[in-house]
């Protein structure tokens, strides 16, 4: 992209010819369907907390679109996470593989088991994490010991690998689970933005032991606020359940817990949101791709450089990201499309760059702070009035 305000007030007017006038968001929730229907019913039967039968069918309906054998919700992404590394043995001391290029939820949830970050490299192309990457520091790094994987430097457990599928992109999630079953070192997948993506076919957040997925309010579908911890495991899906529900051991009357669990069960009110939405996810999609189907023309004639799902996969498109030249033009960018209404973000500051984070251990990031210069998310909602004609 050449730095003049033409190619900018450009993508300013493409925006508008997608989205219409007024105020542009990044990404804004729809309602369209049985949301308010199923909301009063719901209200109307008194189950509003975490016992009602929207869950479970929410739960279902998860599992048999991802084709995950167990789905488990909880009251958000986050809390998912949390759930998941700790129902995969990860503790206080060990250590977590995962990207600095991500938000900030899966770092909270990994140092809130009290393990201790890892950040490898990202790729350019799917801007998640680096299969490379990942090789180059497990051969160099890690020693094998009774089928479980140590960080020769620090000496700790390297408990878990937590990829994650940036932006809906899929990651080389296939080559991170065959490396990582090498080293015996469990993946768990951070499938937050990637409900609707696939590898080969297969739904993300499959392919590793669990995965969780997210549905805040501005994810493709939304809960309000909402997570899943999906996975094929019968033990850790009854363990996921059992862990998320304050640990109590069903019994008529008595208060039995048999181990210190959390109080993360999804809301039947935030469910009943989350069924209306997944009977309109499929038309979310297909508009989904279009608009990213239009993105991807304008930046072929702008000569901008837009990211896109590799060679077999399949983005849902959460959020379009171009990549632009440099930082200063990022910065230019930025500032022109948000000052006329349209807004657009940078992607996140590296995890290395925070406070919590900057001494973790990582090995240079050297995409991860080129990506960090130049990645903008567009506006990516299903435009006004699409759900009516799609
Ligand atoms: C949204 C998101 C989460 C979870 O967020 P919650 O707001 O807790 O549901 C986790 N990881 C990533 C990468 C996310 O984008």
């Amino acid at each position: 992209m050449i730095e003049n305000s033409a190619s900018f007030q450009a993508s300013v007017d493409f925006a508008r010819g997608i989205f219409g006038e007024g105020f542009i968001p990044l990404h804004r929730p729809v309602f369209e369907g049985n949301e308010k229907q199923y909301l009063i019913d719901c209200i109307d039967s008194n189950f509003v907390s975490s016992v009602g039968a929207r869950v479970t069918e929410f739960e279902q309906k998860i599992a048999a679109f991802t084709g995950a054998k167990y789905a488990i919700a909880t009251v958000n992404g986050t809390a998912a996470l949390h759930a998941a590394l700790q129902l995969a043995g990860v503790s206080r001391g060990d250590e977590v593989i995962t990207q600095a290029l991500t938000f900030i939820a899966t770092c909270n949830a990994l140092s809130y088991t009290g393990a201790h970050a890892v950040f490898v490299d990202v790729d350019r192309d799917t801007l998640g994490m680096s299969a490379d990457a990942l090789r180059r520091f497990l051969e160099s790094k890690v020693e094998r010991r009774g089928g479980q994987a140590f960080n020769k430097a620090t000496g700790r457990r390297i408990a878990a690998c937590a990829p994650m599928h940036t932006f809906g992109l899929p990651c080389r999630i296939e080559e991170i689970v065959a490396l990582c079953d090498d080293y015996g070192i469990p993946v768990i997948e951070d499938a937050a933005e990637s409900l609707g993506s696939y590898v080969g076919g297969r739904h993300t957040g499959t392919f590793g032991r669990l995965a969780t997925l997210s549905f805040n309010g501005n994810k493709v579908i939304t809960t309000g606020g909402g997570g899943m911890i999906i996975t094929d495991d019968e033990e850790l899906a009854i363990r996921a359940k059992h862990l998320t529900t304050t640990a109590k051991i069903p019994h008529p009357y008595e208060f039995v817990h048999d181990m210190t669990g959390y109080n993360y069960r999804m809301p039947n009110l935030n469910a009943a949101l989350g069924c209306a939405q997944m009977e309109e996810l499929p038309k979310f999609l297909a508009i989904k791709a279009e608009v990213a189907r239009r993105y991807a023309e304008f930046c072929e004639a702008q000569g901008i450089a837009l990211a896109q799902a590799r060679a077999g996969t399949v983005s849902n498109y959460w959020l379009n990201a171009i990549v632009l030249d440099s930082l200063k033009q990022r910065d230019a960018f930025l500032e022109y499309t948000n000052g006329r209404g349209v807004m657009t973000r940078p992607i996140w500051r590296l995890m290395t760059r925070l406070d919590m984070y900057k001494d973790c251990e990582h090995d240079g990031l050297e995409n991860s702070r080129w990506l960090e210069d130049r990645v903008v998310n567009l506006p990516s909602s299903v435009p006004d009035g699409a759900m009516g004609k799609a």
